[in-house]
Order: C-alpha cells, then sequence, then structure tokens
C-alpha cells in the first residue's frame, strides 16, 4: 500500500509537528510521520521572542504563552572561581524595547500541545509509525507499507534516518560534559529571571517557570552528573541548592530528571534531491544560550517560506541559502562559548571575562549581544 502527500514530514517532534500544522494550516497536504515525540526528562525550551513570532504565524503562540514562563532578565554570574572573573551581568528585555526575551516551557508539554493542534488541523495527517527505511523520497514503514512525496522533510532528530539515507556528510564532535536536567518548585521567586552561573565545568542554568517553579540545566564532567543522577531526589534537590547558593530558597524536585550526553552535529548540506533537513538533524550543540529549538523554528519559518509556491528547485536552493550561514553561526559561537569556559587557560579566562565586562558596561554592545541571542540580526 502506498500514499502519496505533497509533502511527508519525519519525526513528530517540536520541529517536525510545528512544520506540519504550518504547511497545513497554510493549504497544503501534508504527513507527519512518527510516534510520541516528547522527550519527558525535565526538558524545558526558552523560546525566544523570534520564534514566538514564528508560532504566531502558525496560531500556536497563545499556547505556548498561555502554558509558559516570561524570561524578563536575563543574569549570568561568573562562577568559575578562577584568577580572572567578571563581575554578574543582568539583561533586561526593557533595554531592547521588548516585555520579555521570551517563554520557558516544559518540553514534553509543548511537543504534546503542538500534537493536539495537529490533530485538529485539516490536511494534516499523522502516521503514528517510525519509518522503517528511506528509498528514493519513499518512506517504509515497519508495516511494509510506503509513503511519497514531493518533498521530504527530515527532523527525526540527531540520528536522522533521513540523512543517512540521503547521502548528507556530517562533523560530530563530542564534550567532556553532561547536561543534568530537571525541574524543581522553590520557596523563593524567580522573579521572572534566568540565572546562568559559568562554572569550570560548563553554565548552571535555572530557568523561570510558572509560580515558584524552574527548570535546571547543569552542564557537568559526566562522572558529576552520574553522582547526582545516583542521588535520590532529596539529597538532588539539596545538590542543586547548594550549588544555585540557595538563591531560591529551599528546592524540592517537582518532576522527572535526565542525563544527555553532550555534542555536535554540524552537516554539510540541509538539502538533498527531494529532501530537505530541519532541527537537531541539521544541527546539534550545547544548550548554552537557549539556541537548539530556537534555531530550529527558524528552520520551520524558512521551509514554510522557500516552498510557500510549491516545491520547486527554486525553494530547494531558496532554502539552503537562508540556513546554512544561521546555523554555522550558532554552532560556532555556542562552540566557542562553551570551550571558553572549558578552557581554564589564562589568556582565554582573560578575553572571557573581559568580554562579559564589557557586556555589562556598554550600552550598544549588551543590545548587539541581546538581539543575536534573540536570533533577529542574521
Ligand atoms: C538539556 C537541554 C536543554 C535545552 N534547552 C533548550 C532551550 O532552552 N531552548 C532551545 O531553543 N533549545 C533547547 N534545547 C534544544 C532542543 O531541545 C532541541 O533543539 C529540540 O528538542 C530539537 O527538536 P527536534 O524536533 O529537532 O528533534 P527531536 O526532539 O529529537 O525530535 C525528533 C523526533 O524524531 C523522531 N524520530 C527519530 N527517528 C525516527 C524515524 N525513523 N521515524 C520517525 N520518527 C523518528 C524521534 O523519536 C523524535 O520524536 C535543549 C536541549 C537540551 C539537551
Amino acid at each position: 500500500m502506498s500514499d502519496r502527500y505533497e509533502i511527508a514530514i519525519v519525526g513528530a517532534g517540536a520541529v517536525g509537528l510545528a512544520a506540519g500544522v504550518g504547511f497545513a494550516r497554510a493549504g497544503r497536504r501534508v504527513a507527519v510521520v512518527g510516534t510520541d515525540g516528547a522527550r519527558r526528562d525535565g526538558r524545558t525550551v526558552a523560546l525566544m521572542e523570534t520564534s514566538l513570532q514564528v508560532l504566531e504565524r502558525i496560531d500556536l503562540r497563545v499556547l505556548v504563552e498561555d502554558n509558559g514562563a516570561p524570561l524578563i532578565y536575563l543574569r549570568i554570574i561568573d562562577d568559575t572561581g578562577r584568577l580572572l572573573r567578571a563581575p554578574p551581568v543582568t539583561f533586561d528585555s526593557a533595554e531592547i524595547g521588548l516585555s520579555a526575551f521570551g517563554i520557558n516551557v516544559e518540553s514534553a508539554a509543548l511537543v504534546d500541545l503542538i500534537a493536539a493542534e495537529a490533530a485538529k488541523t485539516a490536511g494534516l495527517v499523522r502516521i503514528c509509525d517510525n519509518a522503517a527505511a528511506i528509498e528514493q523520497s519513499r518512506i517504509v514503514l515497519a508495516d511494509g507499507s510506503f509513503v511519497k512525496a514531493d518533498l521530504l522533510i527530515g527532523a527525526d532528530g540527531r540520528n536522522s534516518l533521513v540523512r543517512k539515507a540521503a547521502g548528507i556528510d556530517t562533523k560530530e564532535w563530542t564534550y567532556d560534559q553532561t547536561a543534568v536536567t530537571a525541574i524543581f518548585a522553590h520557596d523563593r521567586s524567580h522573579r521572572d529571571t534566568s540565572t546562568e552561573f559559568h562554572t569550570s565545568e560548563g553554565p548552571f542554568t535555572l530557568v523561570p517557570l510558572p509560580g515558584k517553579r524552574s527548570s535546571l540545566v547543569w552542564l557537568c564532567k559526566p562522572a558529576r552528573a552520574a553522582r547526582l543522577m545516583a542521588l535520590d531526589d532529596i539529597d538532588f534537590a539539596r545538590a542543586v541548592e547548594d550549588q544555585a547558593q540557595s538563591m531560591l530558597g529551599a528546592m524540592r524536585l517537582d518532576g522527572p530528571r535526565g542525563a544527555v550526553p553532550m555534542g555536535g552535529i554540524s552537516v554539510h548540506d540541509v538539502i538533498a534531491p527531494g529532501v530537505a533537513l530541519a532541527g537537531e538533524a541539521a544541527h546539534v550543540f550545547p544548550p548554552i544560550g537557549a539556541q537548539g529549538l530556537n534555531l530550529g523554528l527558524r528552520d520551520v519559518a524558512d521551509l514554510l517560506e522557500a516552498f510557500s509556491n510549491g516545491v520547486s528547485e527554486t525553494g530547494f536552493a531558496r532554502y539552503r541559502k537562508g540556513r546554512l550561514n544561521d546555523i554555522a553561526f550558532r554552532t560556532n559561537a555556542v562552540d566557542a562559548l562553551n570551550r571558553s569556559l572549558l578552557a581554564g587557560f589564562l589568556p582565554i579566562d582573560a578575553a572571557r571575562s573581559m568580554g562579559l565586562t564589557l557586556l555589562g558596561s556598554i550600552g550598544p554592545l549588551r543590545r548587539f549581544v541581546m538581539r543575536q541571542g534573540l536570533g533577529s540580526s542574521r
């Protein structure tokens, strides 16, 4: 048995589902292939204003705003304990004319919310099965049936089958780090402030959720991550509270926790004949500065634009032109910042600490960096 669509998307994570809803709401016939795509590991995503604008275009913005917490202030604290340390830097969204930099929402909740919208969207067919193979722009499902499409979008994450089948080469690397993720309830208000402690093992970040709740992303050595994951809930919460210098008062685990080994993937191209890649199928890097899904949603925006008049060679060329620089710039910037923290080498410490000090004191530089962080200056 075989079904034909104009567009077929492999992967029902946030990127695949958002692209599916976007194309279907623009009147296109689209299939999204994949089982439940939510990662239930305590991970949250901070979606910046530019991503919210992408979601607004496909009528998903209100959904995110109603289920997340606004990030009004971003604070960076140099907690490297090294000789050259910068004073804390706080960015206020009002400085660049915004009421908030973005919204932080539980990753699994976001996928569930978009999936529920997808189920209500005419023109979008959900095929709740995984792709077993890809053969010449044809998706082979586990039961042996096929899905054919003029445009096949690989939104199937870091180990993308679509990418491999299309023969798109990658560069892959690892960091000596694991991201420990969890959600906490706490006694004190987070005051709408995301706080990033820069430690010598990587950033330790607490990001606001609705009420007196926050999410944790703690990039640390794999051995420390293993020790943290082995603790019971009470000792784990205490370790996090200590690392946060009790900034939020007493902390209690309030959801699942997870540990993600850190690495990066960059692709040599985002297109191949009949194929386009989006989200983590096209770029993976550590969660520093909340860039990953924000970049993935810019992939979605560019896909919708490039193929707005149908599937054509011009559309593929346009998508490639829009994506390659943006992806390379974000991947390199996150990599450089992460390595500068890990280096422990005096000249690099000096550059990092001077950079943070300058950010704290020079208004135009602060505003430039804030806009870059939002992904708006491309
Ligand atoms: C600790 C941590 C914190 C993060 N915080 C932020 C943040 O604050 N802000 C931000 O913007 N980003 C953040 N990110 C990045 C963000 O989580 C990712 O960019 C995003 O989840 C990627 O979504 P995706 O849909 O591309 O991929 P995925 O979420 O990996 O989805 C891919 C889907 O494809 C499915 N799939 C795989 N193979 C097949 C197949 N053969 N057939 C069908 N389906 C298949 C998978 O099951 C999965 O459901 C963070 C990442 C980490 C690790």
